[in-house]
C-alpha cells in the first residue's frame, strides 16, 4: 500500500506537516491518510472555486477593487493568506495535522480554526501550530464542537470537517447552521457496523433511517448518511448538493454544498425514498418519497412492489430513507482529477486517489448495485467474469459500470427482469444442479421463469473493460497495515504498543474463515483486495477475461 508516513523521533510526518506525538495521548491515525489527501485535493478546488466568486462578487460591490483587480482572481499558493479565501473549520482536529496540512496545502485561504474539546489535545494543536510556522493560518481551540458552530451561527465558515469516532450526527443541526450559503461540509463516518445493516434500530436512532443487511451496504451507508444531512439542513431552509461522495476502507467521507433556498428545499422528497429488498433473490426497488409531475410536487400513489416479489415470491424487508439523487457532481470529479494531475502529484497516496477517483468517475448514477458473485450464489450457478456479464447488459442494449464501493458490483440501468434474464441464459450454459433446489426457493422461481429478452449475448462487448481497469489504477485497497481500522479515543496509534499488539494479533483473523465468507463479511471492514475473479468456496468462475 502506498503510504508516505514518516515517523521518528517522536515526530510524524505526513504530507508538508510534521506533527509532536511524543507522549501525546492524542488521537493519530496513519491509516487515514488517504482521507487527508483526498480532503486537501477537494478542499483545493472548493477554495479557488469560492476565491474566484469572492474576488467577481467584491468587484461587483466595491468600485474601487474593481478598478484594481477588473474583477480578476490571482493565483495563490499554498501557505498565503487571503482576505478573499475561504474560512475553515476542524471541529475534532486531535493533533491538528489535517488543519496543518490544510495550511500548507491548500491555497486561496482566509483562516482555520483547529478545535477539539480535549485540553491535551488543544495543547497538541497548539504546539504544532508553531512547531509547523502557520500560526498566521491557524488558530487552535478547545471547545466542544457544537458549542463552538451553535456560536459562529453568525460568522460562519466556508468549509466545516467533522472526523469524529463514529457517528458524526450531534454535531449535524450545528454544523448545517454554521456553514456559509455554498460552503462545504467535508464529513466523515466510521460506524460502519451500523450503516450497513448490522442493527438497523440502532440506526435509525443514530441516521433517522434504517439500514439493511445488503451487498451494496457500503452504498447504502453513503445515501443514509446524504439524507441524514439533507434532513437537518432542510430544518432550516437549506439544501445539499454533493460534490463527492466515497466508501473507502473502514469509514465513508461525504463532500456536500450546503445552499439556502426553502424553495429548492421541496424537491427533497424527489431525492429521497424507501429500498424494498426481497429476501428472496435480494432484488432492490426504490420507492421515492415524492414525484415531481409538470413541475408540480405529488405523492406517489402506489407501492413500488407487491406482497410478494415479482422475480422469486418472497417476501420484501423495507429500509431507508435514503438519499437516491446524484452521490457526485461528476463535472467536478473530473476537475477534480485534472486538478490533482497538475497540483497534487505529491500526495502520498495519490496512485490510489487517481484510482478511486476514476472508478467514481465512470460509475452510473443509478442508485445501489448488485454484486455478480451473491447474484449467481442465489441461483446456485456458477459465476461469469464480470466482463462477460456486464457485455451482456451492454448487448441488450442497457448501460452498465462498477462501483468504486466494491470491486464486483454491477451498477446498471438495466431492470431486473433483463438482469435475471442474462442470469438464466448463462445457467443455460451452465447448469445448476436443480434437483438439488427447495421448491420454494427463490433459485427455482428465477431458474424456472420465461425469459423476456429476446437474445442475450456473452460476446464482448467493446465498453466492457472499463478505463481505469485497462489502465491497471489502483483501484481498490491493496493489503491492510497493521494500524488498519478506526482508531480509539486518544490514541496515538503510530507510537501505541498495546494498540499495535492488539491490532496485529486481530488482523487477518477472517483468514482463518474461507474467503467465501470474508465476502459475506466485507459490510463492516475487511480490506478489498484488487481483483475481479474473487475465490469461491461454492462457485467456480469459469472465465475471467
Ligand atoms: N481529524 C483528526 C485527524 O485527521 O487526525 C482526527 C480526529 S479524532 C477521530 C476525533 C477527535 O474528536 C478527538 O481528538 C476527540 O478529542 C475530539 N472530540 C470528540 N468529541 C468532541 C467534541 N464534542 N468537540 C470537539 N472535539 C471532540
Amino acid at each position: 500500500m502506498e503510504n508516505s508516513i514518516k515517523v521518528s523521533g517522536g515526530k510524524v510526518n505526513e504530507g508538508k506537516a510534521e506533527i509532536l506525538v511524543e507522549e501525546t495521548n492524542v488521537f493519530y491515525n496513519p491509516v487515514q491518510e488517504f482521507n487527508r489527501d483526498l480532503s486537501i485535493a477537494v478542499l483545493s478546488l472548493f477554495a479557488k472555486d469560492k476565491y474566484e466568486e469572492n474576488c467577481k462578487k467584491k468587484a461587483g460591490d466595491d468600485k474601487d477593487e474593481a478598478e484594481k483587480t477588473d474583477g480578476d482572481s490571482v493565483d495563490m499558493k499554498p501557505g498565503d493568506k487571503t482576505e478573499n479565501g475561504i474560512s475553515v473549520l476542524e471541529a475534532l482536529s486531535a493533533t491538528g495535522l489535517r488543519s496543518i496540512r490544510y495550511a500548507k496545502e491548500v491555497p486561496y485561504l482566509k483562516q482555520i480554526i483547529a478545535n477539539d474539546i480535549s485540553a491535551k489535545a488543544a495543547e497538541s494543536i497548539k504546539k504544532n501550530i508553531i512547531h509547523n510556522k502557520v500560526e498566521h493560518l491557524v488558530t487552535a481551540s478547545q471547545q466542544d464542537a457544537t458549542m463552538l458552530m451553535y456560536q459562529s451561527r453568525q460568522t460562519r465558515f466556508d468549509g466545516i470537517d467533522l472526523d469524529p469516532y463514529g457517528c458524526p450526527s450531534i454535531f449535524l443541526d450545528s454544523a448545517v447552521q454554521c456553514v456559509s450559503n455554498g460552503g462545504l461540509l467535508l464529513i466523515t463516518a466510521t460506524d460502519m457496523a451500523v450503516l450497513a445493516g448490522n442493527s438497523p434500530e440502532t440506526c435509525y436512532v443514530k441516521y433517522g433511517a434504517t439500514s439493511l443487511k445488503s451487498k451494496a451496504c457500503h452504498e447504502l451507508a453513503l445515501r443514509i448518511l446524504l439524507q441524514h444531512i439533507a434532513a437537518h439542513a432542510g430544518r432550516y431552509g437549506r439544501y445539499i448538493e454533493p460534490l463527492l461522495s466515497v466508501s473507502v476502507d473502514f469509514y465513508i467521507r461525504v463532500f456536500v454544498r450546503v445552499f439556502t433556498s426553502q424553495k429548492k428545499c421541496k424537491d427533497n422528497t424527489t431525492k429521497l425514498g424507501m429500498v424494498y429488498q426481497c429476501t428472496g433473490c435480494e432484488t432492490m426497488t426504490l420507492g421515492p418519497l415524492g414525484i415531481r409531475v409538470n413541475k408540480a410536487h405529488k405523492l406517489p400513489q402506489s407501492l413500488p412492489v407487491g406482497q410478494l416479489c415479482k422475480h422469486c415470491n418472497h417476501k420484501h424487508h423495507m429500509g431507508g430513507p435514503i438519499w437516491i439523487g446524484p452521490l457526485h457532481d461528476k463535472l467536478f470529479v473530473s476537475r477534480l482529477l485534472n486538478s490533482i494531475e497538475e497540483n497534487h502529484a505529491e500526495l502520498g497516496t495519490v496512485k490510489r486517489l487517481e484510482g478511486v477517483l476514476n472508478v467514481v468517475d465512470e460509475e452510473l448514477e443509478t442508485p445501489l448495485y448488485y454484486v455478480l458473485d451473491k447474484l449467481m450464489s442465489i441461483v446456485r450457478c456458477d459465476t461469469p467474469s464480470m466482463i462477460k456479464f456486464r457485455s451482456a447488459i451492454l448487448n441488450a442494449g442497457y448501460n452498465v459500470s462498477i462501483s468504486h464501493a466494491h470491486k464486483l458490483s454491477i451498477k446498471t440501468d438495466a431492470p431486473m427482469e433483463v438482469i435475471w434474464d442474462i442470469v438464466r441464459a448463462w445457467e443455460k450454459i451452465h447448469p445448476a444442479k436443480r434437483d438439488r433446489l427447495d421448491k420454494n426457493s427463490a433459485a427455482l422461481a428465477i431458474l424456472s421463469a420465461e425469459p423476456t429478452t429476446a437474445d442475450v449475448s456473452f460476446d464482448l462487448h467493446p465498453s466492457a473493460n472499463p478505463m481505469s481497469r485497462q489502465k491497471h489504477m489502483t483501484r481498490f485497497q491493496l493489503n491492510p497495515t497493521s494500524y488498519w481500522g478506526p482508531g480509539t479515543k486518544s490514541t496515538t496509534m503510530i507510537n501505541s504498543n498495546e494498540t499495535t499488539a492488539k491490532r496485529l494479533k486481530n488482523q487477518n483473523k477472517r483468514s482463518k474463515k474461507s474467503m467465501n465468507e470474508q465476502e459475506d463479511n466485507q459490510a463492516i471492514d475487511s480490506p478489498i483486495i484488487e481483483s475481479d475473479s474473487p475465490p469461491s468456496k461454492q462457485k467456480k468462475i469459469i472465465d475471467n477475461t
